[in-house]
């Protein structure tokens, strides 16, 4: 068993990482959000021009090179040295990470600055994703899957990129979200799925507070 690490995975949209970050402040571990990794690669990769090659993406991550600097705030994404936390957001970002993240080689050299980030952490880490608990840690001590339904976890998007919630934008939400809830679910390797021996939590009807609570618990019946 892994016994420093909580998973939690999701669809997106679903509160993964505030969550995860919540609950990494109050237990003192790090919090390591896997696909601003994926993003930051994929950030990485249209600002180079490069076309969808999996060891052409992976040198050039390994040459700016793109990575995780640990700070007093935790993990930060950074490419050749920048933090690029506000750029991985972007629509045009967003839509390249789901084809980026879906080349094996990508994968395997992100589940590698993964596990040697949180190696590299004296406590403990709470990482997110959506394959965290199924490949990057199959031993994770916690496994959680968080998940809510399709307007809910558009309107918190909406919400987090401070744009109106209106019924209007509620279903573009849905429709963009969608598409990369499918190509993130149906990829070949390590497609988003419940882990063997997740706790499965659906937070359509809770609030934040009662989320983080939920796995609080969960963490505490495990770590004293
Ligand atoms: O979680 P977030 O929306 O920031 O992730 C961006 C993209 O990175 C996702 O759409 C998904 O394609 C990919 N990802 C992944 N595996 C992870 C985390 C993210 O494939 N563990």
């Amino acid at each position: 068993m892994t016994s420093r690490v909580i998973a939690i995975d999701g669809p997106s949209g679903s509160g993964k990482s505030t969550t995860a970050q919540a609950i990494a402040e109050r237990l003192g571990f790090a919090h390591v959000d896997s696909g601003a990794l994926y993003r930051a690669v994929a950030l990485a990769a249209l600002d180079a021009g490069l076309a969808l090659d999996g060891p052409a993406i992976v040198d050039l991550a390994e040459s700016f090179p793109v990575g995780f600097r640990l700070t007093e705030e935790g993990y930060r994404p950074e490419v050749a040295g920048v933090d690029v936390s506000k750029e991985i957001r972007s629509d045009r970002v967003t839509a390249h990470s789901s084809p980026v993240s879906a080349l094996p080689d990508v994968r395997n050299w992100v589940n590698t600055a993964l596990r040697a980030a949180v190696a590299s952490h004296p406590k403990g880490a709470v990482l997110d994703g959506r394959d965290i608990g199924s490949v990057v840690f199959p031993d994770a001590a916690l496994k959680v899957y968080l998940t809510a339904n399709d307007e809910e976890r558009a309107r918190r998007r909406l919400i987090q990129q401070g744009q109106p919630s209106d019924d209007a934008n509620i279903k573009e939400a849905v429709d963009r979200m969608a598409g990369r809830d499918t190509a993130d679910s149906t990829r070949a390797v390590a497609p988003l799925s419940i882990a063997e021996g997740a706790v499965v939590i659906d937070t359509t009807e809770l609030t934040f507070e009662e989320q983080v609570s939920r796995v609080i618990e969960l963490a505490g019946a495990i770590f004293d």
